[in-house]
């Protein structure tokens, strides 16, 4: 049996990995998270019902911790989801997210690192650590630049995809200095099911269906690449699966939006789906002060990943968003366990609306 050691696995994109791996039942999985207010716990109840899956609470910096779950468990490969990554966060507490995601990576990479080069040759050469990567680390576009590829020099611009670049850094380093088989993917904006509501595309269905205004950063024309999350998922297990130690991977949907347009779409499938008669949801549209430094235009280029290991995304992004919205219908309970006063306040302040 191929035993995982998964981390952030409480997250929105490390959930959707877990129960991707679900399918396969010679997979074991160890879900190491902390339990930050990203995580949640209707999600952790669906998670502990999958078979042959072990949750630790703890935190990727704690290097006791992480030797004895190494030693307990002997994992096969870790994948790294855990991180602070909401941007805004970032940009009012810059501090946690250097703890977690740079000084937290290098001691996960480290406590590695001392397992790893104890193993017998060829447990060493099989085991994989995988990072799970950002496309924020290289920075903003232009309307008229080339999409990001491997070779795009890093120039992050918020302190969150600072803190991912190090990260990135520190596992490049890893692999050149001692031969530690990583693999880093850099992967566009995800959107789905499980993901916490203050990211755009839940905030905006969320908000939506409580008749509360739709918050849109300065002119609402910056673009992403967005991805469904179950794509990046079942790309990070061909990754685990395919890819080449020592190299990176873009991953992204090959579909650009502006804000604008993915609120107004998520607007069209709540009249349809959630129809009030003479009531159209983008009336609910806001348009806020701009976030400091706000990337203009990011856009993945992911020939590689395609070319090299086969991967293609299933869905695009109207089916998928229809697929989000769907989700989030049907689990207004999960939605409603998060959206505390706590919550509502940071909405506010965040965006000035009440
Ligand atoms: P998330 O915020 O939803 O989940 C992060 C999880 O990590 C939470 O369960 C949290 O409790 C846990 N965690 C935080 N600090 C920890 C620590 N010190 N030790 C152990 N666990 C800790 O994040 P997400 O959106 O699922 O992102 C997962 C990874 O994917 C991150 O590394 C992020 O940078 C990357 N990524 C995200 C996106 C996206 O669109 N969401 C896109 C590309 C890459």
């Amino acid at each position: 049996m191929n035993q995982l050691l998964v981390t952030g696995g409480g997250g929105f994109i490390g959930s959707n990995f877990v129960f991707l791996t679900q399918l396969n039942s010679n997979t074991a999985t160890i879900n190491l998270d902390k339990l930050t207010y990203a995580s949640h716990p209707h999600t952790l109840q669906a998670l502990s019902q999958i078979p042959n899956y072990h949750f630790i609470r703890g935190d990727i910096d704690d290097q006791n911790l992480v030797t004895r779950l190494l030693q307990d468990y002997q994992p096969d490969a870790i994948i790294n989801f855990a991180a602070e990554s909401h941007v805004d966060r970032s940009i009012a507490n810059p501090n946690e997210f250097i703890q977690t995601n740079v000084v937290g990576t290098a001691n996960l990479l480290e406590t590695t690192r001392l397992y790893w080069q104890e193993l017998d040759a060829p447990q060493k050469s099989a085991f994989r650590f995988i990072h799970i990567s950002t496309d924020e680390v290289y920075g903003s576009l232009g309307p008229q630049d080339p999409a990001f590829s491997e070779t795009t020099p890093y120039a992050p611009n918020s302190p969150y995809a600072a803190s991912k670049a190090s990260s990135d850094h520190l596992v490049r380093a890893y692999f050149h200095t001692y031969g530690l088989p990583t693999i880093t993917t850099n992967c566009s904006n995800n959107y789905g099911p499980y993901q916490f509501p203050e990211k755009l595309i839940p905030l905006i269905i969320a908000q939506a269906l409580n008749q509360q205004p739709l918050p849109i950063y300065g002119d609402g024309l910056n673009v992403r690449d967005w991805l469904y999350v179950e794509d990046h998922c079942r790309a990070i297990l061909t990754v685990l699966e395919r890819g080449e130690m020592g190299e990176t991977y873009n991953i992204g949907g090959n579909s650009e939006k502006t804000n604008l347009a993915v609120v107004k779409e998520i607007c069209e499938l709540l009249n349809e789906l959630v129809p009030k008669p003479g009531f159209d949801y983008q009336s609910l549209i806001t348009f806020v002060k701009d976030r400091p430094g706000h990337d203009r235009r990011y856009a993945i280029n992911c020939t590689k990943i395609k070319r090299e290991l086969g991967w293609q995304p299933q869905e695009t992004f109207s089916s998928g968003l229809r697929k989000t919205v769907q989700w989030y219908l049907k689990n207004q309970a999960w939605v409603n366990a998060v959206n505390t006063s706590d919550y509502q306040n940071w909405l506010a302040q965040q965006y000035g609306i009440k």
